[in-house]
């Protein structure tokens, strides 16, 4: 189990999420996203829409992911 804060992510907070994989940390990164957008967020809906940007640029998603998985082996399992 890894853990990584919503900055480590690109973010601006310190929400953690914890997974075992990229993905699963991924997908509970989207979901803290969505949910603070949900409270009105204005941090996260700058997030949001850069998340909806890289949606419609493949090259800046792929950038990102190499980057999110690279920083994500580097951490310490916990
Ligand atoms: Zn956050």
């Amino acid at each position: 189990m890894k853990t990584m804060t919503c900055r480590q992510m690109g973010g601006n907070c310190d929400f953690a999420m914890q997974g075992s994989t990229p993905d699963e940390v991924m997908n509970k990164g989207v979901g803290h996203v969505k949910a603070m957008v949900a409270n009105g967020d204005a941090e996260h809906i700058k997030i949001q829409a850069m998340m909806d940007a890289m949606q419609k640029d493949p090259a800046a998603g792929q950038a990102w992911y190499k980057k999110f998985t690279a920083d994500f082996a580097a951490l310490p399992e916990s």
